[in-house]
């Protein structure tokens, strides 16, 4: 899918915001869900996705609804870095098939770095272990400010 077109509302993520599949969520409030990657990158790859919009993508999002949007992502972020403490954070965003994006409802990856450990691929390999991804989820829970 390109980086123009039709928003589907059978998406993954929108189907999440409705409740029609589960998520391990970390964050939730009127403006974004936060919930963590079931094909991990690193230990603690979290998602960030507004709620208000249906925006396939940074460029279809309404500008005045962006603001509020990326103080979650930061947020997010900040719960990361306090709950795991990793030696550095790739906080990063695709629009469009050819540039790397699967899921086309809006959303950030929060995706920790290990000195010396290497990422995994994108969107593919393993998927993650259920209670360690919930274990992870109520640590960086307890860290958002
Ligand atoms: P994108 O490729 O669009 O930038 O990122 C989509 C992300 O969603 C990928 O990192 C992928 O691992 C993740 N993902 C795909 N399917 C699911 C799912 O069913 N649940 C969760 N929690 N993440 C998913």
């Amino acid at each position: 899918m390109s980086l123009h077109g039709e928003y589907d509302t059978d998406n993954i993520f929108a189907k999440m915001l409705r409740g029609e599949i589960p998520c391990v969520k970390v964050f939730e409030d009127d403006t974004a869900l936060a919930f963590m990657d079931i094909f991990p990158q690193s230990k603690g790859h979290t998602l960030v996705i507004p709620k208000r919009a249906e925006a396939r993508n940074l460029i279809e999002m309404p500008g005045d609804l962006v603001g509020s949007y990326m103080q979650r992502v930061q947020k997010v972020a900040k719960a990361v870095s306090k709950a795991l403490e990793p030696d550095g954070m790739v906080v990063t965003q695709f629009n469009g098939a050819p540039a790397g994006q699967t899921v086309f409802h809006l959303h950030f990856h929060i995706i920790p770095r290990y000195e010396g450990d290497s990422l995994k691929g994108h969107s593919h390999g393993q998927q993650a272990d259920m209670s360690e991804l919930n274990a992870l989820a109520d640590k960086i829970s307890s860290c958002i400010e």
